[in-house]
């Protein structure tokens, strides 16, 4: 029998065989897509974010078995600084130091500046910047002393640009894709990367909640929602899926991404080019 040479080979086959992944948000959408994304190429990981406890046991124990990798939950909630601590200790004392940081939860709200609730800006911060910052302080003392580490922040189009009604996520995503920057350069000779993915508009239960909310706001369909609301930003009319977003990810904690840091990566279909 004739083998291919990516068959014979485990480390074509599973490149992050062996690594320890921790990918915040990642019981729904993105995060998911790229913990399966991870799964696949052999990382053991721990999944987080809030979600139904039987849907999320039943998500891990999926994950487990179709990849047969190590697979934790951590119900941490990120707007809470030692929380993301208590986090970063379990997987750490259970599945060993950690490799791989995607920090990747968020969430989203809607509003004129003049009317934005300041609780929500404070959340938005909280979770969509200030986590990133507390779970980099927990990871890259430990990256820089093994001399391996990769952080991939999940940052948004809205990290390049502006649009109106969304100060706080735009705020937070402009932060964190400075805080990527900055923390590139100090680990930059240590082996460790930090890149921020910046994508457009990708098909998540987020997306699909904002189409609902800006349906009702315009009196308008979902459908034209997603063509002349959403979508006109975009110049190849389509969402990404959570795939792409996955095996990008996947790349950049492979040994082919080592020289990639400091990067803020548009997957945004030309969003940002214009
Ligand atoms: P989603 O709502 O499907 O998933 C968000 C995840 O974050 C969930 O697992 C949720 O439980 C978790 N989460 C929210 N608050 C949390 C908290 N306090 N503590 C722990 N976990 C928490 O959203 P998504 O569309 O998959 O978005 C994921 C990331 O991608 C976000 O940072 C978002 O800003 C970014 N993003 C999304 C899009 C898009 O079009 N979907 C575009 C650009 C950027």
């Amino acid at each position: 029998m004739s083998m291919t040479a990516t068959q014979t080979n485990p480390v074509v086959n599973r490149p992050l065989e062996g690594r320890v992944a921790i990918v915040t948000g990642s019981t729904s959408g993105i995060g998911l897509g790229i913990a399966q994304s991870l799964a696949e190429q052999g990382a053991r990981l721990v999944l987080n974010g809030f979600g139904d406890p039987d849907e999320v046991e039943q998500t891990r124990e999926m994950l487990a078995a179709l990849h047969g990798v190590e697979v934790l939950y951590s119900p941490a909630d990120l707007s809470m600084p030692e929380k993301i601590g208590e986090m970063v200790a379990f997987a750490r004392d259970v599945l060993g130091p950690i490799d791989i940081l995607v920090n990747n939860a968020g969430i989203q709200h809607v509003a004129p500046v003049g009317e934005f609730p300041t609780a929500k800006w404070d959340a938005i911060i909280a979770v969509n910047l200030s986590s990133a910052f507390h779970a980099i302080k927990a990871v890259l003392p430990e990256m820089v002393e093994r001399r391996f580490g990769r952080i991939v922040n999940i940052a948004s189009a809205h990290g390049l640009i502006a649009s109106p009604f969304k100060s706080a996520y735009v705020a937070a995503k402009h932060g964190v894709v400075g805080l990527t920057k900055t923390v590139a350069l100090e680990a930059a000779r240590q082996g460790v990367t930090c890149n921020a993915i910046c994508p457009g508009y990708v098909w998540t239960p987020l997306v699909e909640k904002q189409i609902a909310e800006q349906a009702q706001a315009h009196g308008i369909s979902t459908e034209r929602v997603i063509t002349d609301v959403l979508l006109t930003s975009q110049p190849n009319r389509r969402f990404a899926s959570v795939e792409e977003i996955g095996a990008l990810t996947a790349f950049l904690c492979g040994d082919n991404g080592a020289s990639i840091t400091g990067a803020a990566l548009a997957v945004d279909g030309g969003w940002t080019a214009q």
